[in-house]
């Protein structure tokens, strides 16, 4: 059930009328503008302005054609996506996804949740973001380089460091970021190491980028256990998915004290009471690009193909594989199993219906764009170091990361707190977000 207010809902039918069959689209605006029905009571000129149509509208979408040949001498034809979302903040940033189930909705709505999730972090970041629906597990080293090459052979002329700063998402890791730099550097003749995060640490990347969203999902966790004066310390974890953010939020979780004793890809979930051998598991998924049945083979540990891990027992829930992956009987699942706090280290995994089942049970739930967002923050710190041609340590980028998770903490805790909805994180970052955003576009005028 939804609670939009009436003032609203004209925008949002407007949003349906023009983007039609964009069901991930409708769902992540539907669940900014049910938060934001005391904002705009409070402040007419948002209304007055036309300032959230304005939001809702992308300031500009690129789809191309991607072709390339394939080992075997075909040629293959992929679709590629850039959604410029909003640049009121600073230029456009996101990542890029590739994965078979891309589409325009699909980069719209992860474009759309970015604009939030960078204006939450408080620094000077727009939002937008990329992919195409080419499947690099499939493929061989050569193929993925070529494919790449000719994504970023279209995609160059939209890119720069004032102007738009790609990053890496679901399918594009360091492999990927290194061929899509590669070209770019190649195509415009110039070193511009700001115009792509994620970077490899000996060509200009950040330490820390690579764990900064599973470290910072944790960190923000961490943060709501202590409202309720908890910490990791002792608690037993449940993480879904195996990539780049499960595996850097296992790690933190794993420093802080917590158990964690299952985690998952798209085939099934593996579980294990003493906890995950992470050594293990990086060695199998980032060096071996193999399976989560490859680990619970050489651990001898359950294996589970026909089943949701949210019904392994758990007091902590971290859903860092991709949207929609936790449903209402998931969320119910957790509830009976004793989960206290979800967070969400991907884009929003858990469905609106399930975020109402975990509210109303008294889970503490922590939406992505605020869990989520010390990748991009961190991506931020990569794009000032490379402006001023420096290199930060560890220990000082990952202080920088604590404290800027800390900060998206308080600012979502206390709009709620000032908002009535104590708690509510969900409401907290949409309308501390939404603000930001909203305010620079009044300011700029009918932009
Ligand atoms: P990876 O490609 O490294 O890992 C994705 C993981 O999720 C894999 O274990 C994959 O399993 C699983 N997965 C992907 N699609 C599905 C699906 N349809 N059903 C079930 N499992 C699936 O991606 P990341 O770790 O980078 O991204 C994970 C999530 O975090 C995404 O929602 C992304 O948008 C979000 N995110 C990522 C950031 C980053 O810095 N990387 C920043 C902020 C958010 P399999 O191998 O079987 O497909």
């Amino acid at each position: 059930m939804s609670r939009l207010d009436s003032a609203l809902e004209p925008i949002y039918a407007q949003v349906l009328q023009r983007n039609p069959g964009e069901d991930e689209f409708h769902q992540a605006v539907l669940e900014v503008l049910d938060s934001l029905g005391a904002v705009v009571a409070k402040h007419k000129t948002y209304m007055d302005a036309r300032v959230i149509e304005r939001i809702c509208e992308p300031e500009r979408q690129i789809i191309f054609r991607v072709p390339w040949v394939d080992d075997r001498g075909e040629v293959q034809i992929n679709r590629g996506f850039r959604v410029e979302f909003n640049s009121v903040l600073g230029p456009f940033k996101g990542g890029i996804r590739f994965h078979p189930s891309v589409l325009l909705g699909t980069v719209k709505f992860l474009g759309f949740e970015q604009v939030f999730k960078n204006a939450l972090t408080g620094l000077p970041i727009g939002g937008g973001k990329g992919g195409s629906d080419f499947d690099p597990k499939s493929r061989t080293d050569g193929e993925v380089m070529r494919f790449c090459q000719s994504f970023m052979t279209e995609l160059y002329r939209h890119l720069g460091e004032y102007r738009d700063v790609p990053a890496g998402d679901i399918g594009v890791g360091p492999r990927e970021l290194g061929y899509l730099f590669g070209q770019y550097k190649r195509i415009t003749n110039r070193y511009e190491s700001a115009t792509l995060t994620g970077k490899g640490i000996g060509w200009g990347g950040s330490q820390v980028r690579k764990e900064a969203t599973g470290y910072g999902t944790v960190y923000f966790a961490n943060e709501m256990l202590g409202t309720v004066n908890g910490s990791f310390d002792g608690k037993t974890v449940v993480v879904s998915g195996s990539g780049n953010v499960a595996i850097y939020a296992i790690e933190k979780v794993q420093e802080l004290g917590g158990t964690v004793v299952a985690c998952s890809d798209s085939a099934g979930y593996v579980v294990e009471e003493s906890g995950i051998d992470l050594e293990l598991l990086k060695e199998i998924k980032e060096v071996r690009r193999g399976r989560v049945r490859e680990y619970a083979e050489e651990r001898r540990a359950k294996y589970v193909t026909d089943g949701s891990i949210w019904n392994v027992p758990c007091q902590v829930a971290l859903p860092c594989a991709t949207q929609n992956e936790l449903d209402p009987d998931g969320a119910r699942a957790l509830v009976a199993g004793g989960c206290v706090v979800v967070a969400e280290g991907a884009n929003m995994p858990t469905t609106p219906d399930a975020v109402r089942v975990l509210q109303g049970a008294g889970v503490l739930f922590g939406p992505g764009k605020a869990a989520n967002a010390g990748g991009v923050a961190t991506s931020a710190l990569e794009m000032q170091q490379n402006a001023s041609r420096d290199s930060w340590t560890f220990e000082y980028t990952e202080g920088r990361l604590a404290a800027i998770m800390r900060g998206i903490h308080e600012r979502c805790a206390g709009t709620a707190e000032e908002y009535g909805e104590p708690g509510n994180y969900v409401v907290g970052a949409n309308a501390a977000a939404f603000m930001r955003v909203a305010d620079a576009m009044l300011a700029m005028g009918v932009i």
